[in-house]
This record gives structure tokens, sequence and C-alpha cells, in this order.
């Protein structure tokens, strides 16, 4: 994508630098007249605004990486995101190259109090990297990957998908544990959290961080680390895209062999009950070096079933015993624990949750899965329509022995994220699946206590509910916040308010 968006910009400088531009005009087709003219947009606080056409030439003209508006080719691909249940229209998009893109994308913003979305991988779940009417940021051309294997370190720009730092890191016999998906963005995930495959081995996404360089409200670049604004990278780790858009991730690396045991156990659904009661016995005792997720789901030929799905992060043999129980769970109807590249684990659930499908999710943390709780969610499962999962995404290990005071992110205890994910193609069936979601996740919503801020629809938590969730890492936040963005330029996400002057 960035090749053509690139070189069209270069082609509409040349067009407003040339002093022959009046002359070309007539033969312009009708949308590059369009794109010269003032476009309506939509400020910080939702209200109408116009920006003056001189003002976006000469944004264009700044922008090594190209401004998109409406009329422009490649704006539809770009403002299109993961979740294809948002149809939102940017005023303008600026296709960024590098800080200097993202800085004079902010600094236009500021001076126009335009409303602000930032887009890393896209796979915002509740929509929030496309505005309607606004200036999205896109970050999806900035892709460098730099591997210093002496340091065990890399240099991560913020467009990078899951994949492509796996696949680098991994020729050198290295990891950082992300998430689980590989067209999952590393930015979004590793501000929120950040849970993987590997996390209770390694801790979070976010736990693996060591620096960051960000451009806050102000145009400023900074750069956060533990002896560097040491406030702004605390709040970075779990505070999400508050504070400016990060523009360097800095990462430790960990050596990790190319393969590892894992994959999936599949029972039937007749033996939910007993599976879910023993993975919740079996959780109890895990190593670090053990993950196993849980999902109810519906394989492709209609059949309900229960998925034990695995990876274990030491040696072969060691797994293969750590394991051993989970095929006692029941009778599995597949049983594909393997030796299996990482890489290849790590696209395991690409296709079913790819991109551009509609999806609808509702999320909370779980230290328990309690016999009864099991029981009900089963029971509830068999009579919903296919479109619904319920995953119990593993966590804990390493992740929780981090105090919740140490990063921003606060719910370090929780040993599960219940993820309720309806997931449907035809726009005609919006309704239906979305109460089939609310329906599972009315189950476990009593058993929850908190949520993790990159699974749920925003959209449909309150300011008091955001607050909270946050814990006893709230105020802290604020301050920090206050620093780098007071006048909440940065607002379309779990959002924290800056402390009123
Ligand atoms: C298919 C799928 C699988 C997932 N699996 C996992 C998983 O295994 N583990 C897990 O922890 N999470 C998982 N998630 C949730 C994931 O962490 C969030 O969706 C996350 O927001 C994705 O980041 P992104 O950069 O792709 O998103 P984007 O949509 O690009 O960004 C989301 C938000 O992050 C902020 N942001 C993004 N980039 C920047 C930046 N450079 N600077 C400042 N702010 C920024 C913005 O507020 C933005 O609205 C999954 C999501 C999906 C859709």
């Amino acid at each position: 994508m960035a090749a053509p968006i690139g070189s069209y910009a270069m082609r509409r400088r040349t067009f407003l630098g040339s002093g022959a531009a009046a002359l070309s005009l007539a033969s312009l087709p009708l949308r590059r007249l369009w794109a010269a003219q003032d476009l309506p947009a939509v400020s910080r606080t939702g209200g109408a605004i116009t920006l003056p056409a001189s003002d976006l030439a000469s944004l264009r003209a700044q922008l090594r990486g190209g401004l998109l508006l409406a009329s422009d080719a490649g704006y539809d691909a770009a403002r299109r995101i993961w979740n294809g249940a948002f149809d939102r229209k940017p005023a303008l998009i600026a296709h960024c190259a590098g800080a200097a893109d993202v800085r004079a994308a902010i600094e236009f913003a500021r001076a126009h109090d335009l409303l602000v979305s930032v887009r890393g991988g896209g796979h915002s779940i509740s929509g929030q990297s496309v505005c309607e009417g606004g200036l999205m940021i896109s970050l999806a051309g900035m892709r460098g990957i730099r591997i210093d294997p002496e340091a065990r370190v890399a240099r991560v720009e913020p467009g990078v998908l899951l994949g492509e730092f796996d696949r680098e890191a991994q020729a050198f016999g290295l990891v950082t544990p992300a998430g689980t998906v590989s067209h999952t963005g590393v930015a979004g995930l590793t501000l929120g959290g950040g849970f993987g495959r590997l996390a209770r081995r390694y801790g979070l996404a976010c736990d693996n961080l060591l620096s960051a360089d960000l451009v806050a409200a102000d145009g400023r670049l900074v750069r956060a680390s533990a002896t560097e604004n040491a406030d702004l990278f605390w709040a970075l780790r779990g505070g999400g895209g508050n504070f400016g858009v990060v523009t360097s991730f800095e990462f430790r690396l960990h050596r990790s062999p190319p393969v590892l045991l894992g994959g999936p156990v599949i029972f039937p659904l007749a033996q939910a009950r007993d599976v879910l009661r023993a993975y919740s016995d079996f959780a109890g005792d895990a190593t670090d070096d053990m993950y196993a997720d849980a999902a109810l789901t519906t394989l492709p030929d209609g059949q309900k079933v229960i998925v034990i799905d695995t990876c274990y992060a030491g040696a072969i043999d060691a797994g293969e015993k750590a394991f051993a129980p989970i095929r006692k769970f029941g009778k599995p109807m597949v049983d594909a624990i393997a030796p299996t590249p990482y890489v290849t684990l790590q696209t395991s659930s690409d296709k079913v949750l790819a991109v551009g499908r509609h999806y609808y999710l509702k999320a909370g943390f779980l230290r328990t899965i309690d016999a009864p709780f099991g029981d009900s969610l089963v029971e509830e499962f068999a009579s919903l329509p296919p479109a619904v999962i319920v995953i119990f995404a593993d966590a804990g290990g390493a992740i929780s022995r981090v105090d919740p005071t140490a990063t921003a992110f606060w719910h370090r205890p929780a040993r599960w994220n219940i993820v309720t994910a309806t997931v449907w193609d035809n726009p005609a069936d919006t309704e239906s699946n979305m109460a089939a979601g609310r329906r599972a996740y009315a189950i476990a919503e009593p058993h929850v206590k908190g949520f993790y801020v990159n699974d749920v629809n925003l959209a449909e938590q309150s300011q008091a509910k955001i607050d909270s969730n946050y814990g006893g890492n709230l105020a802290r936040l604020a301050k920090v916040k206050t620093k780098y963005d007071p006048a909440n330029l940065f607002h379309l996400n779990a959002n924290v308010m800056p402390a009123r002057a």
C-alpha cells in the first residue's frame, strides 16, 4: 500500500509546487478539484468545523507518507480496520512514514482542534482507530523491525503486525511474548498490556518493553524508559494510547527454540462440562511454561465442541509430560498437540478471526472457574448460534508476579480473560448475533472482576467504569495524562481524563 500512496503524494506535491498549477486545473478529474476545496470535518469535541484548502495543501506538502482524502485513490483501503462492523469515514488520513509525519499530523490536529484517531495494526475491537469525520493518523506504513541478536533487543515501528515481529525474531532464535493472532498490531496490543502464548513464562508484551519514542500532544518527541521520562514509561505499559503517538518500540527478547510443543485437543460438547472442570483444576498446578486456552466453539461442519489450545514454552519432552493430563479430560475427537514451529502456532486462529468480518466482543477477567458457573455456561452455549465463541484466555504465571502498581496495567491477579466473541459476515445478522453474544456474556458477567481494555467494546463502558478499571493506578495515570495531553486530544481509547486545572 505504501508505494502507490507515496507516489501519489509525490505527484500532488509536484503539482502544488508548480507554477503551472492553474493551467493544469482544467484537465484534472473532478476528484482532484474536490481535494483543493475547504473540507468539512469534526472537531475534538464533536462539533462541525471547516478545514481550509490552503492548510490541507500545506499538510499534504509536509507528509512524506502522504495525505488521503475521500477523493483519493487508496483512501478506502486505508480507512478499513479489522472489525468490518465499523464503516467510518475520516475526513482525512495522514499515512505516516515516520516521526516527522506523525508530528506534522498532530500539530495540524491541535491547530484545528480536530478529532483524532490513531491506527497502529488496525485491530481495535471497538473501532477506536478509525474516526468519523476527523483525522486518522495511520501508522500502517511504518513497518520497520530491527533485531539485535547480541543485545537481545528489538526495535519495532508502530505499524508492525505480530507475525512480522515473530518471524524476524525467530530467525535469530528469539521471541518477545505478544498476542495469539499473527495479523494483530504490536502497537495497540503492547500499550494495553499484551497477552500471548508465552506470557505466563515471560510476562505481558508491555512487561518486555524497554523504551518507546512518543510524539506528545504538543508535538514534542520524547523518549520513555526506566531512566528517561519514567512517569510516561510507567503509564505507557497498560495506559493505552492516552499520552501521544508511539513511533518506535524497543523490546527485550528471549531465547526460544523455533519448534515448541503445542496445538489443540478437541472434545465433543457432550463432554464439555467435565472437560471444563478438569481444565479448571489443571490450571491450578500449571507451571509458567504451560499455556492452555479453553474455547467453546463450533466446527465448520456444525459440531459444537470444547477446544483446549496449548503451547509449552520449554523443552518438548517436558511439555509432553505436562500436557498428558489434558488428553484425559475426556475422550478427544482430535488430539493435535505436536512439536510445531512457534510461528505456525501463532497463525492457528488467523482465519477464524480474519480481517474484515463483523465482530462483537465482550470480556472480563476471572480468578476462578467454579463448577456451577462452567456448567451453566456450557448449557447456555448449547443453544447459541454458531457465531458465538467463548474463550478462556490463559493468564497468570509471570504476569501475576508483577506488582499491580509497577506498571499502569492493574489486573495482575487475573487467572483468565473470558472473551465472548461473536463473528458474522452478513450485516443483516447483526442484531441477532449481538443479542446472542450478550446472552453468553450475561452468564460470565457476575463472575468477572475488571476487564482488559483491548478486548471490550469501549462504547459500552461508562467513564466511571473505565476509571474504576484502572484501579489504584488512576490518579497517577491522570497526572501523566495532564502532563503529556492536557487537552485530551487522544481520547478515542480507554480514556484517562486529564486533571482539570
Ligand atoms: C484478531 C484479534 C486477536 C487478538 N488477540 C489478542 C491477544 O492474543 N492478546 C492480546 O493481548 N490482545 C489481543 N487482541 C486485542 C488487541 O490487543 C487489540 O485489538 C489492540 O488494540 C490491537 O492493536 P492494533 O495496533 O492492531 O490496533 P489499532 O486499532 O491500530 O489501535 C488500537 C488503539 O491503540 C492505540 N494505538 C495504536 N497504535 C498506537 C500508537 N502507535 N501510539 C499510541 N496509541 C496507539 C489507539 O488508541 C488505537 O485506537 C486481539 C485483537 C484481535 C482483533
